[in-house]
């Protein structure tokens, strides 16, 4: 039986500004499409915690059983400058200051993204196509809409003819916005000015000669808007209807708006059933970002080499710092946030070392089930992470308590609490137990488990030269054992 079954999920859609129970189109089965990054620089914090956001999602929907198709996708073409339709390529740019060609840096780009989501320990995604690699699909939608008469040609550019689309269905009604206000707070069209209106925007733009990424169209030589190639890298993969599209919040306008009306022109429908938008990494307050200059890059936080943090962070703590916060609220970056967040990300750990070794008795003193069921429950509002983590700190309180003899587990729950806290620690919220070289962690704590147990029974049994033979021989090794009033626990250096 799949365990979506037993559990009843609901998730906050953008689109209705209600939480709402998730039904997928095809039972069993979910497509969910991800903004990808823009390739011509490294990842930022901030752009990472939009990705794990999605990712965490994705392991829990994976872990309740559901077939997940996840296309996240790589943007190497047509994003420009001012993020609407003005100004360079920000990928040509790059190439241009750089002396390179536009395909090394979106090379270099990409392979950097995929290098820190791998420290991360994020999942690859389904299917990561490129913008470039859609360029015919692209073209192929913008003829459906010209057809449809909602975009025109102007001077080989094509623009999605806001106000006509408007006319029939609504434009803003993701990002809550009226296009009247929209009309009345922006500025005249001057007459350079391709567009009839200042809303309309770009599905087509014509390659001036020294623009290098070109390619031909039934318009001559030209590259496509940005957000044409989410609306064709969407539809190909998942369909023209599909269950959750993501994405940062500063994409829902004019990116997702624009989306939708792209597939409401083409499709006749709408093409999301729940939009998802997760909320922004601060560092000073101020959202991080690229062009501010607020930023911070993970390698800078791995390594130390940085002027904003007193000390190196890992890699599982800083995903536990963002995990400790839910992906609809802003999270604050700075050091004291992630000094206990490594705190508390090392306390949760030593249990996994202390859940091998604990007695079980013939009956809990403890109600495994309905703290189990606390953590789906937390899972299932709306993927609630801090609140999935308080509950797995309840749970370390309780195996501390077994530990010292004040609280007792049966052997049957003794297995279901740690497949549960290894289900959400390591499979949802994508944890790793790092500080252990290069062996497998789940293998080391076993076997140092085992000896720990073995010292016990010696010590038990008076036989102190091998229980100091034991440790002295872990130390040796570089793994310490440490006595304390909660059982032995041990560190490796
Ligand atoms: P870009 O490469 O600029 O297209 O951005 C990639 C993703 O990062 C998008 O989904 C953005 O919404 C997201 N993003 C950018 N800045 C931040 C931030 N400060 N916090 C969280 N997500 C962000
Ligand atoms: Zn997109």
């Amino acid at each position: 039986m799949h365990l979506y079954k037993n559990q009843h999920l609901k998730v906050y859609n953008s689109l209705t500004g209600t939480k709402e129970v998730f039904t997928p189109i095809n039972e069993g089965h979910i497509g969910m499409y991800v903004c990808g990054p823009t390739v011509y620089s490294n990842v930022h914090l901030g752009n990472c915690r939009t990705f794990m956001s999605f990712d965490m999602i994705f392991r829990y929907l994976k872990h309740l059983d559901y077939k997940v198709r996840y296309v996240r996708n790589i943007t190497d073409a047509g994003h420009l400058v001012d993020d609407a339709d003005d100004g360079e390529d920000k990928i040509a740019k790059k190439a241009r200051l750089e002396k390179i060609e536009p395909m090394e840096v979106v090379q270099r780009y990409t392979v950097d993204f995929h290098n820190i989501l791998q420290k991360f320990n994020f999942l690859s995604p389904s299917i990561e196509p490129t913008a470039t690699g859609h360029i015919i699909e692209q073209i192929e939608i913008i003829k459906d809409i010209l057809d449809k008469g909602f975009a025109y040609e102007i001077n080989g550019s094509v623009y999605f003819d806001v106000k006509k689309f408007n006319e029939q269905y609504e434009y803003g009604k993701l990002s809550g916005r009226k296009l009247e206000d929209m009309i009345s707070n922006t500025r005249e069209l001057t007459a350079q000015d391709e567009k009839r209106n200042p809303q309309d925007f770009a599905l087509w733009k014509k390659a001036e000669p020294q623009h290098i990424m070109r390619w031909p169209s039934p318009w001559g030589d030209g590259f496509p808007g940005w957000h044409l190639e989410c609306t064709a890298m969407s539809t190909k993969y998942l369909g023209e209807t599909f269950d959750i599209h993501g994405g940062g919040m500063d994409l829902k306008f004019p990116h997702h708006e624009c989306e939708i009306a792209q597939s409401e022109a083409s499709y006749g429908h709408s093409p999301v059933n729940y939009w998802l938008h997760a909320n922004m990494l601060t560092m000073n307050g101020k959202k991080m970002a690229k062009s501010t200059g607020n930023n911070i890059l993970p390698n800078e936080i791995f390594s130390g080499e940085n002027s904003i943090l007193s000390k190196p962070y890992a890699p599982s703590v800083v995903r536990f710092f963002m995990m400790q916060a839910h992906y609809t609220s802003i999270l604050d970056l700075s050091d004291d946030a992630l000094l206990a967040s490594e705190k508390g990300y090392h306390r949760l750990m030593d249990v996994f070392g202390l859940l091998d070794s604990l007695q079980t008795s013939k009956d809990s003193s403890i109600d495994i089930t309905s703290w189990k069921q606390k953590c789906y429950d937390a899972m299932n509002d709306d993927f609630n992470t801090p609140i999935l983590i308080a509950n797995l700190f309840e749970a370390v309180k309780n195996i501390n308590l077994i530990k010292e003899g004040k609280a007792s587990i049966s052997a049957r729950d003794l297995t279901d609490l740690k497949e549960t806290m290894n289900s959400f620690v390591f499979d949802v919220l994508g944890l790793e137990r790092k500080s252990d070289g290069n062996m497998d962690s789940d293998k080391l704590s076993g076997v140092v488990s085992l000896l720990i147990r073995m010292r016990e029974e010696a010590r038990a049994n008076k036989d102190f030269a091998t229980s100091d033979n034991i440790r002295d021989q872990l130390a040796a090794l570089g793994i310490q054992l440490k006595d304390g009033k909660e059982g032995t626990t041990f560190s490796v250096s």
